[in-house]
């Protein structure tokens, strides 16, 4: 249509990873044979704190919720030592991104972002009209100094995936340090960390967010803590930063079952523990039958693996017909590429049959 903006003419819809019931209703099968490995979601359920908490806070959904989000960015700034002007509620962290646009991006200006990064940077920068840049990240890990060689006086916006999503890298202390040394003042650093609570070694960035600097660090309730329905997520930010993002959001975005829930899932420190061991003995399972079979993988900080297949879609068509759902990788230009979720223990078994009986003479 004439009348609309091109840039949203030509933006390409972020494809998710199949539904369940979507796949059922397609391929005659029951929803309860299908495991879905697609979406790095959390195998052991919902945090059950979180249940009891959704449960109680039905019987209030006829009032709007606290918009200001009051009880849960209290929480979030407690628990991670920050002030409650840091924090910053989104409808999941995927809103982060796109508040941090509203906020930054228009048409001349740019973001920059790594060659496998995370899809929706794109998606965002390209909804608002600005430039996209893409930085090649040799080895699948972001090469920072690369990126800020890559700033430009139009530059706004850096994002920074740690662990990136598909590709489950991460990048240390060091080289974010020297990262933000060369940050110029026109310039936001953020850092996407929706996979935080899986890692041994967490980088800090937070300390920048104490220091005022111009960072961003997005967390997410939709890996760890198994929030991914009610979309949930957070952002920290130094005040003038965090009351841009704040500006730029609609009033109610984060729901009162989404915040009652998440508010209880913080402090699930049980749940968060299974979730992390299981993550743990998945990714060992999976890569260690990679590593038999020969197969290429990228060793993950994640809860999800990326495995070199041969066809791609082809791999995904067929386990699909099987029952079995992940990602093919197309759309990251990894053609060759499928990402796996850790399951539960038996789903990461099944996975493995049917690649092994797909793949026995790859
Ligand atoms: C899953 C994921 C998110 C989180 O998305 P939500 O909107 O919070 O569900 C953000 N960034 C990356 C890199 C992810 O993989």
């Amino acid at each position: 249509m004439e009348a609309a903006n091109q840039w949203v003419c030509d933006l390409v819809p972020y494809e998710p990873g199949k539904p369940i019931e979507e796949t059922a209703r397609e391929l005659g099968l029951a929803p309860e044979d299908i495991i879905k490995l697609a979406s790095n979601e959390n195998p052991l359920g919902p945090s059950p704190k979180a249940k009891e908490a959704m449960i109680a806070e039905v019987d209030y959904a006829h009032l709007y919720p606290d918009g200001g989000g009051y009880k849960l960015r209290s929480a979030l700034a407690q628990k991670h030592d920050v002030e409650f002007e840091n924090v910053v509620l989104g409808n999941g962290s995927n809103e982060i991104i796109e508040l941090l646009c509203h906020s930054f991006l228009k048409p001349g200006v740019s973001l920059i972002a790594a060659e496998h990064a995370f899809v929706v940077y794109k998606l965002m920068a390209t909804l608002f009209g600005a430039d996209y840049i893409e930085v090649p990240d040799p080895g699948f890990v972001h090469d920072l100094d690369a990126m800020a060689d890559a700033i430009t006086p139009e530059t706004r916006l850096v994002f920074i995936a740690n662990p990136n999503n598909p590709t489950g890298t991460l990048v240390k202390q060091a080289e974010i340090d020297r990262f933000i040394d060369r940050l110029p003042d026109h310039v936001v650093a953020v850092f996407d960390e929706a996979y935080y609570e899986f890692l041994e070694e967490a980088p800090d960035t937070l300390r920048y967010v104490r220091e005022g600097r111009n960072v961003c660090v997005m967390r997410t309730f939709s890996k760890a803590q198994g929030l991914s329905a009610l979309r949930i997520g957070y952002g920290f930010a130094p005040p003038h930063i965090a009351g841009l993002l704040n500006r730029s959001r609609q009033p109610f975005n984060a729901n009162a079952i989404a915040q009652a829930a998440a508010l209880a899932a913080i402090n699930d420190q049980e749940h968060i523990e299974a979730t992390v061991q299981n993550n743990k003995e998945g990714i060992a399972f999976f890569e260690n039958a990679f590593e038999q079979r020969n197969w290429e993988f990228i060793p993950s900080h994640a809860n999800f693996v990326l495995v070199k297949v041969g066809d791609g879609d082809h791999v995904f068509q067929e386990l699909l017909k099987k029952g079995v759902i992940v990602r093919a990788m197309r759309g990251y230009k990894l053609p060759e590429w499928v990402r796996i979720s850790v399951g539960t223990p038996s789903q990461n078994q099944r996975c493995l049959q049917e690649l092994d009986a797909l793949l026995s003479d790859f």
